[in-house]
């Protein structure tokens, strides 16, 4: 993590729960953490007068949590007509086979083993349920199987935990990939340029209002970590696990040298081929993230 006080397009002083655009609405899921902040954002979407609603991140495995989420969408008036999961982790997804079940719907994702119907999510994909129309955007790096999905009618993009509301995220062990990264950032900051996207509704902490400024703080404080990975090698650090060690030896976290020596394999070489291919998702690998 690093200083929230330094991450632009942070105006809400960690007002969570509640209406965040004309058709996003946030109900925050009682699991805060480290690693989770306030908790998971289990965003209601739906286009004004529609009495459909998309849900994205159930959550975690709280039934509570998860009627809450159904009743929120009901007193509106809406019903909750399809699932959608940012990517597998247990804090966005693990709630996700009892809220199908609670509300009749499918579950979309991108790792088939985490879909409920034969129905995945792919690069270009555009949803529309009641007229909300959602652009499905990749966003590997954080997890292999990480999406982002384009609200253009609000200008906003729903990063999951590729872009947080608060510090900067981590790549994650096992399938994370930092190349991956980079471009999934590189394509957000894409986002914000060509397609006027100004709010990042994220997976843990507050809405930002300066997608922009955001994405190019994580790019720089990624370029900032690859020049000190640069300086501790030409130091004479030799194995990854010696390198992660000292490079982040200000973020003092169980977890993140066995997360970040994985995640550095997908950094492209300068000239080069990356240090290895992604790995592929696998749901009994997945860990929780793990900030660094
Ligand atoms: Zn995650």
């Amino acid at each position: 993590m690093t200083d929230a006080a330094a991450l632009p397009g942070q105006p809400r002083g960690g007002v969570l729960s509640g209406p965040a655009t004309a058709r996003a609405v946030n109900v925050l899921a009682p699991n805060p953490s480290a690693m989770t902040l306030d908790g998971t954002n289990t965003w209601i979407l739906s286009e004004p007068g529609s009495d459909l609603a998309v849900v994205v991140d159930p959550g975690p495995l709280d039934e509570g949590h998860l009627r809450h989420v159904v009743a929120t969408a009901e007193r509106t008036g809406k019903r909750v007509a399809l699932t959608l999961l940012t990517h597998g982790h247990p804090d966005h997804a693990a709630g996700a086979a009892r809220f199908a079940e609670l509300t009749g719907t499918r579950v979309r994702a991108l790792d088939p083993a985490l879909r409920l119907g034969d129905e995945g999510l792919a690069a270009g994909d555009v949803i529309t349920t009641g007229g909300l129309e959602l652009r499905i955007v990749p966003t590997p790096g954080h997890t292999a199987d990480s999406l982002s999905f384009h609200l253009p009618a609000d200008q906003a993009v729903l990063t999951g935990d590729t872009v947080l509301g608060r510090g900067t995220t981590v790549v994650a062990h096992p399938d994370g990939r930092l190349g991956d990264y980079l471009d999934s950032l590189r394509r957000l900051r894409s986002l914000t340029v060509d397609d006027g996207v100004h709010t990042v509704l994220p997976g843990h902490g507050p809405v930002l209002e300066d997608a922009q400024g955001v994405v190019e703080y994580y790019l720089a404080h990624r370029a900032h970590r690859l020049a000190q990975v640069e300086t501790a090698v030409e130091d004479g650090y030799r194995t990854p696990g010696q390198v992660v060690a000292h490079v982040y030896a200000d973020v003092v976290r169980p977890g993140c040298v066995r997360v970040s020596a994985s995640a550095w394999r997908g950094v492209p070489r300068p000239g080069g081929s990356p240090r290895g291919p992604p790995g592929a998702a696998s749901r009994a690998g997945r860990s929780p993230p793990v900030p660094c």
